[in-house]
């Protein structure tokens, strides 16, 4: 060995071979290239353009007390995302459910968070050419989260509306469910800095769009209203719509103004995680007398009562 690389070699850092992985993993259990793993051993290459890029889309579904809620409407969204993104999935729809399931199955969860991911991957060639990489499939099962905690579901949540635009429809499509999330995180920071819980963006016209992770309705003299541009098309948002149709309330998707959300008689929010979800409180003032209104509620109720509904539900097969 020359002198010069002896010196190299002696400046580099040694591997340290005590080196304890100190992170906590949500208890699950992951699949990646063909095999389940604890949540701890699912890790994907540096290299994947996922990663890289945001060149990826997912879905996440949820499972209640051994039941997925609403499964096809997630796989059809998952699969129209993939296919927009002109990737290739190396399963089936009926192979992937059976993956999720076991993955759910698995890690023995009643409640879960279910989330299937395609990256673009990699090109075995390291060709920038992304017709080149080879698509990767990836799910994992962890226990259910919600954005809004037990004492914030009761209260209702503090929002903050910041200035940060959501990433234009012409750009990023909302509705190829993606982790193009820099507007979102951005946002959080901004209602964070005024004290509030979570926040809401802006589409490209100033009006109201999402959230980290939720769509938002408004209800006024007994109608609902909820973005129609720029967002992504949530199931829990069809899902309100859903139920609004069962009991005979209207609900429509259209542009809300700053004004007109801070105007209403209710405001609350839908997400895979954690359902409906009310919020009391925008900025510095009350949303109406700052008090959960009753159609959140009875929204809130029926639901919950949906998920063990056949018809709305598939059941999980554990070993
Ligand atoms: N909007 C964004 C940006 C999201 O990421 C999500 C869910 O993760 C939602 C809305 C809510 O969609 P869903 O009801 O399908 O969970």
């Amino acid at each position: 060995m020359t002198l010069a690389m002896t010196q190299l070699l002696g400046a580099l850092p040694t591997v340290d071979e005590h080196h304890v992985d100190r992170r906590q993993y949500p208890r699950g259990v992951a699949f990646m290239d063909g095999q389940y793993l604890p949540m701890s051993e699912a890790k994907v290459s540096v290299l994947d353009w996922g990663f890289l890029h945001s060149d990826a889309t997912y879905d996440t579904v949820h499972v209640w007390k051994g039941r997925f809620f609403r499964l096809d409407l997630h796989l059809d969204r998952f699969f129209g995302g993939v296919e927009r993104l002109r990737m290739k999935l190396p399963y089936d729809r009926e192979k992937i459910a059976s993956i999720l399931n076991n993955c759910v199955a698995l890690s023995g969860h009643q409640s879960a968070y279910v989330e299937m991911i395609c990256t673009r991957g990699t090109s075995p060639t390291f060709s920038r050419d992304p017709r080149q990489a080879e698509n990767r499939f990836m799910a994992f099962a962890v226990p259910f989260g919600s954005v809004a905690n037990k004492e914030q579901l009761e209260r209702g949540l503090h929002v903050a509306i910041s200035e940060t635009v959501r990433i234009p429809p012409k750009s990023v499509d909302p509705a190829i469910k993606n982790y193009h999330w820099l507007d979102l995180v951005k946002g959080l920071f901004d209602a964070y800095d005024m004290g509030a819980e979570t926040a809401l963006i802006v589409d490209t016209n100033g009006h109201i769009a999402e959230g980290p992770g939720f769509n938002v309705f408004v209800v006024k003299d007994g109608s609902l209203r909820t973005p129609a541009f720029g967002v992504l098309p949530g199931i829990t948002r069809r899902t309100v719509f859903d139920l609004c149709a069962e009991i005979g309330l209207s609900a429509t998707a259209a542009d809300i103004s700053r004004a007109e959300i801070k105007d209403a008689d209710e405001v609350f929010i839908t997400s895979t995680a954690g359902g409906i979800m009310p919020v009391t409180r925008i900025g510095d003032a009350s949303v109406s007398n700052g008090h959960v209104g009753p159609v959140t509620r009875r929204l809130m109720d029926l639901y919950w009562q949906k998920h063990d509904d056949p018809q709305w539900t598939t059941a999980v097969t554990y070993p």
